[in-house]
This record gives structure tokens, C-alpha cells and sequence, in this order.
């Protein structure tokens, strides 16, 4: 049985990872510094606490191998966004917020797992996902803090990947477009707008993405399939205008 860990398990994105790779056949350990929203049971369990606290999530790492002895995958799907006023207006609280919050914690998630995958009993079998979003490529007014920090994840599962070259292992990202999710309704309130409908618009599918059709592509990135998938950023915006 495949084990996974998934950060940011109680939000829009996380919850439905958890609920489709539990539907595959894994075994799944949430953190959310909110409550579990799959319900737990003999293959689900969930960790409260902050990620940005390294002790939370070693021992998340922990409970995954305790209780199932291995750990194959990881999604690193917590963040936060603020914003509303130019980079050069924002306070230096909200920028290291969100450095912390969004970038630092990818990479203390890959401190607390990747020793762990590699000493598990199949390396080869091993991802380790990091959620970016489409601004990842690109600047998006009055967001200048969480373009930055997304920029940055994407920066992080590169070096991650060059790093893993030979183990087995692999990390790659994963770029969501808007997606229907609490966050898109903070991002509508950062800009005034009524609701986050108005966001359908910047795709090219004319639609707000589901969060299960991001699980879906983060559940493909955690198989054994995706080894392929090494430094690489999967778009998952449905094309973003
Ligand atoms: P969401 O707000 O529904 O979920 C985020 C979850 O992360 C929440 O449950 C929150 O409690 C948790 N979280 C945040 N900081 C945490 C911390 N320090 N410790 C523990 N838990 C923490 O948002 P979502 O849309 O599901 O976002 C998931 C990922 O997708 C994020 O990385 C986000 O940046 C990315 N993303 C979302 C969209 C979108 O349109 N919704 C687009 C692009 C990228």
C-alpha cells in the first residue's frame, strides 16, 4: 500500500487529494492547522498544526511510518495569499508571511520527508509534489508577495530535482489555475470583486477549475507513473489567459 502526506489537507485542493487518494487504494496523513475534513479512519489520519512549526511536520512524517511503515508520496498544498497593494506598499510582515507560509514551508516539507523516502523501501517509487499556481509564471497585480513566493516553489522542486538526480525519487509542481476554493474567495475579496466567479473569465475554459480536477493531476504526479515528472511544472490551469 502506497502512503502519502498532504499539507494544507483541510483546504479546497488538499482535502479533495486526500479524498482521491484514498480512493486509489493509498493510505494518507493530512496537516492542516485546521480539522481534518475526510474523516479519519484506519487508512486516513490527520496531524493539526501549523507547517510552518518543522516539529509538526516530522511528526506527520512519523505517524506515516509508524502506522504504515513507508512513506511514497508528498503534495505540499498549504499556503495563504494576501495582497491588494503594490509590492512597493506592501508591509515587510506580509511579505515574510507569505514567504514563510507559502515557499519556506515546501522546502522544510522536503527536509521532513526526503530523508525518509530515501530510506524507505522503494526510493523509486517516491514524489514529492509541490502545489505552485499559475502565478508561479507570471506577475499578477497587487499580488507581487505570492507571485514571488509561488516563483519560488517552483525554484525550490527544480533544485529539489537536480539534488535527487540518481535516488529515484523525483519532485515536481503543480500549477492550479482558479480553481473553487476558500483561497479564490480571499483572493476575490483582496480585489473588491463580488464573487470568485469573475475569475472563470482568465481561463481559457471559461470556467472555474474543480478542485478534483487538480486532485487528479496531483494523484497522477504521486504515482509511480509520473517518474518522468523530474524538475518538471505541470499546468493545470485548463490554459490561463
Ligand atoms: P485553501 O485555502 O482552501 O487551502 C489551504 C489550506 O492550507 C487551508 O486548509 C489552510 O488551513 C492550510 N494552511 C495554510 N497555511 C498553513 C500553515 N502554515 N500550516 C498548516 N496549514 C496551513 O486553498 P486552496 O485553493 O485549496 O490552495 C491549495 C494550494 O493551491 C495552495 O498552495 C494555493 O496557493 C494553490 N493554488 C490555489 C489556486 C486556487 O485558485 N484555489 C490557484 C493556484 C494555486
Amino acid at each position: 500500500m502506497r502512503v502519502a502526506l498532504i499539507t494544507g489537507a483541510a483546504g479546497g485542493i488538499g482535502s479533495a487529494t486526500v479524498a482521491r487518494l484514498l480512493a486509489q487504494g493509498y493510505a494518507v496523513v493530512g496537516v492542516d492547522r485546521e480539522a481534518a475534513v475526510v474523516p479519519e479512519s484506519e487508512r486516513a489520519a490527520h496531524v493539526r498544526g501549523d507547517v510552518r512549526d518543522q516539529r509538526v511536520l516530522e511528526s506527520a512524517v512519523a505517524l506515516a511510518v509508524e502506522r504504515w511503515g513507508r512513506l511514497d508520496a508528498v503534495v505540499a498544498a498549504a499556503a495563504v495569499i494576501a495582497g491588494g497593494r503594490p509590492l512597493w506598499e506592501t508591509p515587510p510582515e506580509e511579505f515574510d508571511d507569505l514567504w514563510e507560509a507559502d515557499a519556506r514551508t515546501v522546502w522544510q516539507t522536503a527536509v521532513a520527508a526526503v530523508p525518509v523516502m530515501l530510506a524507505g523501501p522503494d526510493p523509486s517509487g517516491c514524489r514529492f509534489v509541490a502545489v505552485a499556481s499559475a502565478a508561479a509564471h507570471q506577475g499578477l497585480f497587487g499580488l507581487g508577495a505570492y507571485v514571488a513566493a509561488k516563483h519560488a516553489v517552483v525554484g525550490l522542486v527544480k533544485g529539489l530535482a537536480a539534488d535527487l538526480v540518481g535516488t529515484g525519487v523525483t519532485a515536481c509542481a503543480v500549477s492550479p489555475g482558479s480553481t473553487r476554493t476558500p483561497m479564490l474567495d480571499a483572493t476575490a475579496d483582496i480585489y473588491g470583486l463580488p464573487d470568485a466567479e469573475t475569475f472563470a473569465g482568465h481561463q481559457l475554459l471559461r470556467r472555474l477549475l474543480d478542485p478534483d480536477e487538480v486532485a487528479a493531476t496531483l494523484a497522477f504526479c504521486c504515482s509511480r507513473e509520473a517518474a518522468v515528472l523530474n524538475g518538471s511544472v505541470v499546468s493545470a490551469t485548463g490554459g490561463f489567459s
